[in-house]
């Protein structure tokens, strides 16, 4: 058999535990057996970062930047813990978060349906699409406790030493108090994201705040949404046969409910963090989520929405069977290889890409699965398997 042929590496990012045991098999049973697999490989395992004084995964970053297309496994963010078990110089910062700087990107995160596990909301048929603005706002706030309470205002003095004041409020009762900020470039790095992505999937953006009550803060949201649709996305819209609406956000949740999905749903930060969460949960399984960093520059990374699995790496390292599911790892190399066939005009890479997300599914909707899934579905599961035998049994539909 010929295999497929890529033109451009796809910039691939190594990480750690669980899922770093589980990225070999997947590249040696689903895609090397058929793609000629043309990467360019960074090994973020933290042992790698370490001895790179975390250069590594700059360079990754970097790659990206060049290719445009990357695939990334799951990385250990170090707490304490890690510092200890690992012997590492230094608490290094999340992979993601460096990541993320640089590409300047928005993550979106998409449930993966099967028919045999059903959505918490019955209506729901379509995968619904959490589109986070990952600065600022309550993320990176200043509070305060006040015992007395008293006048309390918001200031911003620039760098000329001109000073802006608003008093929100006099109380005479112990109190808090919160300032945040959002900039104009992210605001509008986030709205550009989300139109690319929106294009891209051929699917209606919503975008939702609360503009009625926040007139200056989330009205800039709003506006900055309005502006960047209507001179840079409208006629592509049309073209493509997609919409872009602004709904205030106790709406947009009411009208979510009665949905059936298939949408992008842009979300500031605050509301992104719980709503993905809401999302992931309705659908079922953390597993089953997808996630693909967008930037406004046409940088694309693909990963599972999961982290490491942890406790499963111990129960595999003291040699138990796991019952991992690989599916969010296998949909973020085919997200990222048909995004590269797209760029690169190779249809066969794209065809697939498809094929073999419809193995996955075809052989989870005929009963066959991980355990995850097992105490999720209906009608029962008819076999279920560990990591390694699922990804045997999706090769032989292959
Ligand atoms: P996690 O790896 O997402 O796992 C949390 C729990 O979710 C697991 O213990 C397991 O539940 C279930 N789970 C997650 N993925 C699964 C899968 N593929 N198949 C079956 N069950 C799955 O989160 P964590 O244990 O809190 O974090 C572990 C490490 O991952 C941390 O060091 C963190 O820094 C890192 N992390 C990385 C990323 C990233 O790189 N994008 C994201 C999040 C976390 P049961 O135990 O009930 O089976
Ligand atoms: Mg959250």
């Amino acid at each position: 058999m010929n295999k497929i042929q890529m033109k451009t590496p796809l910039v691939e990012l190594d990480g750690d535990e669980m899922t770093r045991v589980l990225w070999q098999p997947i590249k040696d049973k689903l895609l090397k057996p058929f793609i000629d697999l043309k990467t360019e490989y960074y090994d973020l395992g933290l042992k790698k970062r370490d001895e790179s004084d975390d250069q590594i995964t700059v360079d990754a970053a970097k790659a990206i930047m060049k290719y445009g297309v990357g695939v990334k496994n799951a990385t250990i963010t170090p707490n304490q813990a890690r510092v200890e078990e690992y012997g590492l110089k230094k608490q290094w910062k999340s992979p993601n978060g460096t990541i993320r700087a640089m590409l300047d990107g928005t993550v979106f995160r998409k449930p993966i349906i099967v028919k045999n596990i059903a959505p918490a909301v019955r209506f729901w048929k379509k995968p619904i699409v959490v589109g986070r603005h990952a600065y600022g706002d309550i993320y990176k706030n200043a509070e305060i406790y006040s015992e007395k309470g008293g006048k309390l205002e918001v200031i911003a003095t620039d760098k000329d030493g001109n000073v802006l004041r608003n008093t929100i409020v006099e109380v005479d009762s112990p109190c808090v108090v919160m300032g945040m900020h959002n900039t104009i470039p992210s605001i509008t790095s986030f709205a550009r994201a989300c139109f690319e992505y929106a294009l891209d999937q051929k699917i209606d953006c919503w975008f939702s705040a609360k503009d009625t009550i926040s007139k200056t803060y989330d009205q800039t949201f709003k506006n900055v949404f309005e502006k960047i649709y209507n001179e840079e996305y409208k006629a592509k819209f049309e073209a493509a046969g997609i919409s872009y609406r602004y709904t205030l956000i106790d709406d947009m949740v009411a009208r979510l409910m009665k949905s059936e999905g298939g949408l992008l749903w842009a979300c500031k930060n605050y509301d992104g963090d719980v709503m993905s969460d809401m999302i992931a949960s309705s659908f079922g399984s953390l597993a089953m989520m997808s996630s693909v960093l967008v930037s406004p520059h046409g940088y694309f990374e693909y990963e599972a929405a999961h982290g490491t699995v942890q406790r499963h790496y111990y129960k595999y390292k003291a040699g138990e069977k796991t019952s991992t599911n690989p599916v969010a790892l296998i949909f973020a190399w085919t997200g990222a290889l048909r995004k590269r066939g797209e760029l690169d005009n190779l249809p066969d890479l794209i065809a697939f890409c498809d094929k073999l997300e419809k193995a996955v599914i075809d052989l989870i909707e005929s009963g066959i699965m991980t355990g995850d899934l097992a105490k999720l579905c209906d009608p029962p599961a008819l076999k279920v398997l560990d990591s390694f035998e699922f990804l045997d049994e999706i090769a032989k539909k292959l």
